[in-house]
């Protein structure tokens, strides 16, 4: 086989999200496992909704999870290319006007509902003589344009799903153009494909029944149609649609929350398919244990509590100098080896080290309740000499549970909230030699 030749087609009238992301992602692991092309198209017809902020965007955001493209266009610079094709499928009689209003659709649909019958396009508009037409434009009125479907059966192997077959008279022909003259989807994809020289298209199930048309215009203007895989959508923990939950899931507030992109992209590579979801280092692991044969068929579940545990494998293991940048953005006293050494095992995102940083380096307000001031001057006087390190609050606590007699959250919760002015926070064994000897009997002090 040679190599295959794919693309990505968001459009940029939003973020990107994890499901699209997953749609870029699974089409990048197809052609690079295999040395292929990844496109990225910006489906940007629609010159109302699409904004270039969004497109800069969606770019910044692939290239921070390094899905990288190979070329990248804009439909909104091709529509000399879709004009041809729409002339050349009029003169080959598959486009034909229609002067329907979307009232008069609406009305075609509820009719033919209640009579028993699905509501297909009925094709009136083939009937029209050139006076009806001639007729409507001088009502004022615009034709949209319809693909003529065959009326056969299209059929594939999807490389997801298997074989599929869609009965073309069972759909209603598609309008490929508005009423002003603004080109639906459609077609445009298809000239694109051909174009480009696409060899899998891979996109959601959504796409199922567009699948059918598409594949009849490939015919009719000349080319085959590209292999398919149609993936099944994510939904969300609980198995509902996820539209709602989209927005606190774009990249930058899963990048602002610190999450990582191997942790995102090692969980939208493996969620919905045979392998357990694990978190890989790279891409080129992820691309060379990609399979479409292993995506099941049931809509994927993307938790955010299974790309948490994730992000925090790959944070347990995570060395200094990758996350400098981003602890110096939490303290400048954060930004240190041992710091992060001694926190990391804790945190589930880089951002979890600012608790600890509050606390280690910060201005607290020591809280000593009044049942508890001779406890804490007892626990002063115990503080094992020297040098604070990660035995100190096993062996201070010891020391004190002996002489005071207390234990459990009495004896544990006086000392934390003297020590980080909070009653929760991080694990005191690890925050205490940063906190380190002097500040320590500063705070225990106070009491
Ligand atoms: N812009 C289309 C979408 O986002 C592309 C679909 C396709 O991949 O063909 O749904």
């Amino acid at each position: 086989m040679s190599s295959p030749i794919v693309r990505f087609a968001p459009s940029p009238t939003g973020k990107l999200h994890v499901g699209n992301v997953r749609t870029a992602l699974i089409n990048w692991l197809f052609a690079k496992g295999q040395g292929g092309t990844f496109i990225l198209r910006i489906d940007d017809t629609d010159t109302e909704r699409s904004t270039q902020a969004y497109e800069d965007g969606l770019k910044a955001d692939l290239t921070w999870l390094g899905l990288v493209w190979d070329d990248t266009f804009n439909q909104s610079k091709r529509f000399g290319m879709y004009d041809a094709a729409a002339d050349k499928l009029r003169d080959m009689g598959l486009l034909y006007a229609c002067y329907e209003t979307a009232d008069e659709l609406d009305r075609k649909r509820k009719i033919a509902l209640s009579r028993g019958r699905p509501p297909v396009y009925d094709r009136a508009a083939l009937n029209l003589t050139d006076e009806d037409k001639a007729k409507y434009e001088a009502e004022g009125r615009k034709p949209h344009w319809r693909f003529k479907l065959s009326g056969e059966r299209v059929e594939w192997n999807d490389l997801v799903r298997g074989p599929q077959s869609i009965d073309t008279a069972s759909v209603s022909d598609p309008v490929l153009i508005r009423e002003d003259g603004s080109y639906l989807y459609t077609l445009p994809s298809v000239v694109d494909d051909i174009d480009a020289k696409i060899t899998h298209v891979v996109r959601g199930e959504d796409h199922v029944t567009n699948s059918g048309a598409q594949i009849e215009i490939f015919k009719a203007l000349g080319g085959t149609a590209p292999d398919m895989a149609h993936t099944p959508l994510l939904v969300d923990a609980e198995g509902g649609a996820f539209s709602k939950r989209l927005g606190s899931l774009s990249m930058d507030t899963l990048e602002a929350r610190g999450i990582f992109p191997m942790a995102i992209l090692s969980h939208l590579a493996k969620l919905g398919t045979s392998d357990n979801i694990e978190a890989r280092d790279s891409l080129d692991v992820l691309a060379s244990e990609f399979a479409f044969s292993k995506i099941g068929r049931a809509p994927a579940k993307f938790d955010e509590r299974d790309l948490l545990a994730l992000n925090a494998t790959l944070v347990h293991a995570m060395p200094f100098e990758a996350v400098k940048a981003q602890l110096e953005a939490i303290s400048p006293e954060a930004a240190n080896e041992r710091f992060w050494l001694a926190v990391r095992e804790n945190c589930q995102t880089v951002n979890d080290a600012k608790d600890f940083a509050d606390i280690a380096y910060g201005q607290i307000e020591p809280i000593v309740d009044a049942e508890d001031q001779d406890f804490i001057k007892q626990a002063s006087d115990l503080l094992p000499e020297g040098e604070i390190n990660s035995e100190t609050w096993k062996n201070w606590t010891g020391a004190l549970k002996e002489a005071s007699g207390r234990k459990g959250r009495g004896l544990f919760m006086p000392l934390r909230k003297a020590l980080t002015g909070q009653e929760h926070g991080p694990d005191m064994g690890v925050i205490l030699p940063l906190i380190g000897r002097e500040a320590v009997v500063r705070r225990l002090s106070k009491a």
